[in-house]
């Protein structure tokens, strides 16, 4: 790790430094407000308006349910804690936050469709995931906008979905209600070392003091200075694109719509989201026509009826993936470094339990159990403290 000791002016002094206003960073800044530590958010544009404004909200871990691996504990205790950590965050800023607990409808439409969710029921109900299995009848008599040509589907009723651009306005309220600084258009250009230790981060308005720094910079975390190449977090973008359709004053549908294509977020405002692409297109968070065209098809599919609706608006966001796909949580090779990334298509469902595993990383030097497969050393070659070869595309 290369020494980078800081020469300038000291521009502020914080217990802690997160870099980036992100639904994790913010998630993480709240838990070290409650604890009473002096709190700095450092975002480069506004806070939310990254992947985390881009999402479509689901707090899906049933839905998705592939292995029994520690994922998926982690995305389900993620899920067991969201509807509380709501209460808590309404409670406390008085923001309103869309949450919907309908559960999710997962339809098969051709005959290979119907034969792999044949399969998935019979090894959910084996691994325990509450998932009902509808007929045709069932299925639209729970969502009568759901085209004719379903075969099955599959109910999951203990998946949620959450407005996610609620969340992240609450949260910048809660941390700022508990006296955190949030200081937006200020971008970290380099971890700052004195000796082996962190001693703040070096941004485009100067320096900021701290003992303590979490990158928690979304699909950018790899990027900042004064990390060695080896231990960067190994983290790369990986685009979605996403539409909203303006559907009436309530939406078609109760439930969200779910498919391996696409899926249908209905949100009490009459909007229907649809989405999502998964691109490898590097930092071009630009929407395309033949992004937006896979969407209209898929959607036009489930719902044929959808056809009518007026197009509100398009967009896209950049998650961030790790190398093996799971989030990077802890303790980084430098005393006070953390990270707090790579959530891939999970981090609106795990902002408020990252929170929790942070703060204890954090205030307590304590690794729970559940957090240990997440650690960032797991990129490091046993016992030698040097990183792998993370060049990744
Ligand atoms: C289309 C789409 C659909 C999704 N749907 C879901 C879903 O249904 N459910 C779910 O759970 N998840 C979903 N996700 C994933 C989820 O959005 C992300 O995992 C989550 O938002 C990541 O949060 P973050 O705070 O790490 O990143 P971000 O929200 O991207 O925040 C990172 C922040 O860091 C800032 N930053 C970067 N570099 C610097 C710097 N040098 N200095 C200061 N600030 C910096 C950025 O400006 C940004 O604001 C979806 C994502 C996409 C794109």
């Amino acid at each position: 790790m290369p020494v980078r000791k800081w020469r300038g002016p000291v521009a502020q002094r914080s217990d802690i430094v997160v870099i980036g206003g992100g639904i994790i960073g913010l998630a993480v800044a709240r838990r070290l407000c409650l604890a009473g530590l002096a709190v700095t958010v450092l975002e480069q544009r506004r806070t939310g308006r990254g992947a985390s404004w881009a999402a479509a909200g689901m707090l899906a871990p049933y839905c998705e349910f592939d292995e029994p691996d520690p994922y998926f504990i982690l995305c389900r205790t993620g899920l067991e804690r969201y509807a509380g950590f709501i209460e808590t965050l309404r409670d406390e800023t008085g923001c309103p936050i869309e949450y919907n607990a309908t559960g999710m409808i997962y339809p098969a439409l051709s005959d290979r469709g119907l034969a792999r969710l044949e399969t998935r029921y019979e090894r959910h109900r084996r691994e325990g995931v509450p998932v009902e299995r509808l007929t045709v009848r069932e299925a639209r008599r729970l969502e009568p906008d759901l085209s004719n040509r379903i075969r099955m589907a599959l109910r999951y009723p203990a998946d949620h979905q959450v407005e996610n651009r609620d969340v992240v306005t609450a949260l910048e309220k809660s941390v700022r209600l508990h006296g955190g600084v949030v200081r937006e258009g200020v971008a970290a250009r380099s971890i700052v070392l004195d000796g082996r230790r962190v001693a703040g981060v070096d941004t485009t308005d100067g320096l900021w003091n701290a003992p303590k720094v979490v990158i928690a910079m979304g699909c950018r975390s790899r990027y900042i200075d004064g990390v060695s190449p080896a231990h960067r977090i190994p983290v790369r973008p990986v685009r979605g694109q996403i539409l909203a359709l303006r559907a009436g004053a309530v939406p078609p549908f109760r439930h969200t719509i779910f498919t391996r294509e696409v899926y249908l977020v209905p949100r009490s405002d009459g909007r229907l989201i649809v989405g999502a692409t998964v691109e490898e297109a590097g930092f071009r968070d630009e929407v395309t026509l033949g992004g937006v065209l896979q969407l209209f098809r898929g959607a036009l599919e489930l719902a044929p009826g959808l056809a009518s609706c007026p197009l509100e608006s398009t967009w896209s966001g950049l998650r961030p993936v790790t190398r093996d796909g799971w989030p990077v949580l802890g303790a980084m090779g430098t005393p006070g470094l953390f990270a707090a990334s790579g959530h891939g298509r999970n981090g609106i469902l795990l902002a408020p339990l990252t929170g929790d595993l942070m703060a204890e990383a954090i205030l307590h030097e304590r690794v729970p159990p559940i957090m240990r497969p997440f650690l960032p050393d797991r990129f490091y070659p046993a016992g030698t403290g040097e990183a792998k070869d993370d060049s990744n595309r």
